[in-house]
């Protein structure tokens, strides 16, 4: 098998590949250093966890080598007007709604001008987060704790992680550039020209980031723009030092919208990385780094931020014949909600479980296809219920609202949603990164109203006894779980265990 590409996308995948296929299939990772990576992606997904779990990497040596901290969700900022002068946030985070079903239905029947927010209403992390405190005590076991989390990291360390991993699995790494892709007659690769001579693999994979050696440029999978739903396509990237080497660490992605879009601020151990996206259709280049330097307090020439240019979108089909995309070479939506590394992760599973160890590939490719295709549609259409759902005024945020750049699937949730909140059974598990439970957060964070309904006593009075629980619960473990800061650094200064070390 060859992997070409040496980003994030290129070592997950060829660690996972080692991992899952063990010897029976040998790896070689091809990588022209002089291209570069993208170097962006600090913010991940709870399934990270089990990813890196089974790639056998130990959580304090991820810490320590990726630069890694805890994420606890999303704290929304100013993605509405503000309300008598306040602005308006709410959090999304990764634990699902305490005890699920009472709770939810309980908060819709109560007064909407005097209940707490959602988030703090039903989940106990938010208070977790607000405190800044970790996810878990020290001492849990690896990738284990009482609430979800997920990772920041820095994105150039953490490629470099897994490629240390990759090598220890097996897998063979050659730095020089691909030049040439020699179609095969059946619609693949016959083998692919580079600098050190011609290749050939049964399997090839494409991980060349945007560039899309394979997939794009040789094979011509048709590109699946979605820029008429979701208009953001350019990011200014920066990354801050902290005024003290003990400022408290966030432990949350904080994500504060702007006139054309928003701007992510995640707190990473050494810095905090910085990006402003902006739809380049309603704001300019030298606009965004205004709009950058305003929220840093600082002068936006002092500041010498990267831009990067992306359409948001996906290639039609991502395995063709014996080549098979991941990553950017796949397709990127935007940076909200972090979906990049998870959309990894799912493809190197779906690789690792559909490919046949002989045989033919159609029926898997197609399968892998469909379900990718599906998994980006479906994000699709959660991202655009963040922007969809907004008051703000702008002509970008205005546009969102416009029901011709709202997929129908989500207009007709959006019109079910006003009688009965959104329930499992409106998702179709293999094809969904986010659940019921995640568009609920967005839903009430947001605002949208959904009829409560009746309820008899005893039902009213169960839904105040699990409110009242979620607070205590949420106030003790406020108290109790370490400062965030304080357990990112005894993780990274911990031994490392020789069994299972990340390095
Ligand atoms: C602005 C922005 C913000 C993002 N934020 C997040 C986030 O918060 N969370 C998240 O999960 N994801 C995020 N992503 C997505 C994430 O960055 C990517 O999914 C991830 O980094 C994987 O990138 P990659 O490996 O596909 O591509 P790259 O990092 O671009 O790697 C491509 C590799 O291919 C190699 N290559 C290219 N052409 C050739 C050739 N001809 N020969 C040999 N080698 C070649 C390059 O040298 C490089 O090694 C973000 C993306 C963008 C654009």
């Amino acid at each position: 098998m060859l992997i070409v590409g040496g980003g994030t996308a290129g070592w997950l995948t060829a660690a996972y590949l080692a991992r899952a296929l063990g010897g029976a299939v040998s790896i070689t990772l091809l990588e022209a250093p002089e291209l570069g990576t993208i170097g962006v992606g600090e913010g991940t997904f709870p399934t990270i966890r089990e990813t890196l779990r089974f790639l056998g990497i130990d959580e304090a040596a991820f810490v320590r080598d990726a630069g890694a901290t805890f994420k606890q969700g999303v704290r929304f900022a100013e993605w509405q007007p503000p309300v008598a002068g306040v602005p308006h946030s709410y959090f999304h985070p990764f634990d699902p709604p305490y005890q699920g079903a009472g709770l939810v239905p309980h908060w819709l029947r109560q007064d909407a001008r005097a209940r707490a927010p959602f988030a703090e209403a039903v989940s106990i992390q938010q208070r977790v987060a607000a405190a800044r405190r970790a996810p878990k005590q020290p001492g849990e076991g690896d990738f284990d704790g009482p609430l979800h989390y997920a990772f920041h990291f820095d994105a150039a360390r953490l490629a470099a992680l897994l490629a240390t991993r990759a090598r220890a699995l097996g897998v063979a790494h050659r730095s020089a550039r691909l030049r040439a892709v020699v179609g095969a007659a059946d619609g693949g690769i016959a083998r692919v020209e580079t600098d050190i001579g011609a290749l050939t693999a049964d399997l090839y994979v494409d991980c060349t980031g945007f560039r899309a050696e394979m997939i794009g440029e040789a094979l011509r999978s048709p590109f699946h723009s979605v820029a008429d739903q979701l208009f953001t396509d350019r990011a200014l990237t920066c990354k801050i030092p902290y005024d003290s080497p003990d400022t408290p660490l966030e432990s949350a992605t904080v994500a504060t919208a702007h006139a054309a879009g928003w701007i992510w601020d995640i707190g990473l151990a050494g810095a905090r990385g910085i990006g402003c996206v902006y739809a380049s259709g309603y704001m300019g280049d030298d606009a965004a780094a205004e709009t950058l330097g305003r929220y840093l307090g600082r002068d936006p020439a002092a500041i010498a931020p990267r831009r990067i240019a992306f359409t948001p979108g996906w290639r039609e089909r991502s395995w063709i014949g014996n080549c098979v995309a991941v990553g950017l070479a796949s397709g990127f939506l935007e940076p909200l909600e972090s979906t990049g590394v998870v959309l990894i992760e799912a493809a190197a599973a779906m690789i690792a479980e559909l490919l046949p160890s002989d045989g033919p590939v159609d029926a898997p490719a197609a399968r892998f296809n469909a379900l990718l295709a599906a998994r980006y549609e479906n994000i699709a259409a959660f991202l655009k219920l963040h922007y969809c759902l907004s008051a703000r005024p702008e002509p970008f945020w205005r546009d969102h609202r416009d029901p011709a750049t709202i997929p129908p699937r989500l207009r007709d949730w959006l019109d079910q949603w006003r009688h009965r909140p959104p329930s499992r059974f409106d998702f179709q598990l293999e094809s969904e990164t986010f659940a019921h439970f995640n568009y609920q957060y967005i839903l009430y964070g947001m605002g949208y109203a959904t009829a409560g309904g009746s309820a008899d006593a005893a039902a009213t009075e169960r839904g105040e006894r699990l409110l009242a629980r979620v607070r205590t619960f949420g106030e003790r473990a406020a108290r109790e779980l370490p400062p965030h800061r304080a357990l990112v650094e005894q993780l990274a200064a911990a031994p490392i265990s020789p069994a299972r070390t990340g390095s």
